[in-house]
């Protein structure tokens, strides 16, 4: 007999078909996301969940007693009560890897956007201000040769400094709670205290997960680490960051920019101070929106659902619940 699966989330066309060829399907057929009640409602019964980065907390899988694997079409999984999973013996995957590149590519368009103003001068064109003589006040800062500064130097964190140094000629530092010598060795970049990084970088990206340990990791006193002239750029997780200090460090520029991918609530409420200051560039939680890249992550997250129900371990378990 198929093992019950139930589909959280709108999937390609030809995941799905492969997903009914293992398993029995049910799905959420609106346009509008579940909500966690009628999410409770639908997973009685199932043995295999798809999401992405919907909160999976103790009392959701207390609902769903049948459950062995939740896979989730996302890399970052803080969405995920963990402890949770450990103590019911439920499985977790996620879909590494294959959106690194993507992700990095989204990464320096907001370190290009921010540096050069991008957007606050495509305004400045449409809105017909754009006159001679006016040089200066188009001025951004150079990319190219400036330090980059990243925290969290992982899959995706690598692939950035690969295009920093090989395509922009930058010095790389990260910041990890391990360092990382192969990657000194091959790539070159330089490990650096936090507080050393947060001082010398000219740009200062986070690539690292949400958990206990970062969130609220960057606020007032980071900020007033860096140099006036700093670029930060945040596509990790928006909570890593207490907002209202960013806020405030742009307004006073106390920091040159920023680029943001992800915020403490999405979507963000237009109201918010952060979209009144000019000098950051934000975007809907994109990193890894293209539709190729997306088609990977749906297809990797329905074989790590499949496999992990046929007992498999050649599944992207998440780190903490490898023995
Ligand atoms: P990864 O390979 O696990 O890399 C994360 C890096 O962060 C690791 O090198 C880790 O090194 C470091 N790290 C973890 N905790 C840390 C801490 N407390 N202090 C300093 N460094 C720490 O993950 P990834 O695939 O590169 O993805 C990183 C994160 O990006 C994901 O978790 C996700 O939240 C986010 N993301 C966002 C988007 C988007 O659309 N905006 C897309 C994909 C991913 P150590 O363990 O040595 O500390």
């Amino acid at each position: 007999m198929k093992p019950k699966v139930y589909v959280a989330r709108p999937i390609p066309a030809e995941v799905e078909a492969y997903l009914r060829e293992h398993a029995e399907v049910r799905k959420w057929e609106h346009e509008r996301p579940i909500t966690r009640d009628q999410l409770k409602e639908e997973i009685g019964d199932a043995e295999g969940l798809l999401i992405a980065g919907t909160p999976i907390t103790e009392e959701l899988l207390a609902s769903a007693p049948c459950l062995k694997v939740v896979s989730n079409i996302t890399v970052g999984y803080n969405n995920l009560q963990i402890d949770a999973f450990q103590a019911r013996g439920v499985l977790a995957t996620h879909t590494p890897f294959v959106l690194d590149d993507t992700v990095a590519d989204l990464a320096f368009t907001l370190i290009l956007a921010a540096s050069r103003r991008v957007v606050e001068l495509d305004h400045w064109v449409r809105d017909g201000k754009w006159q001679k003589g006016q040089e200066a006040e188009l001025f951004g800062v150079d990319v190219h040769h400036a330090t980059l500064g990243i925290i969290g130097l992982g899959r995706i964190g690598e692939r950035i400094a690969r295009r920093a140094i090989f395509g922009f000629d930058m010095k790389v530092l990260y910041h990890n709670r391990n360092r990382k010598p192969q990657v000194e060795f091959e790539l070159g970049v330089t490990y650096a205290s936090m507080e050393e990084l947060l001082k010398t970088s000219d740009i200062v990206l986070l690539m690292l997960p949400l958990t206990e340990e970062t969130r609220g990791l960057i606020g007032a006193r980071e900020f007033d680490m860096m140099k006036r002239t700093a670029v930060f750029v945040n596509v990790a997780r928006g909570p890593i960051v207490d907002e209202a200090a960013l806020v405030e460090a742009l307004q006073q520029r106390k920091i040159y920019a920023a680029g943001l991918d992800v915020f403490e609530r999405e979507p963000i409420d237009p109201n918010h101070p952060l979209l009144q200051c000019t000098n950051v560039v934000t975007l809907p939680h994109i990193g890894s929106a293209t539709a190729a890249t997306r088609m990977k992550m749906a297809e990797r997250a329905a074989y790590n659902l499949i496999h992990a129900l046929q007992g498999s371990k050649e599944i992207d378990l998440i780190p903490e619940l490898k023995s």
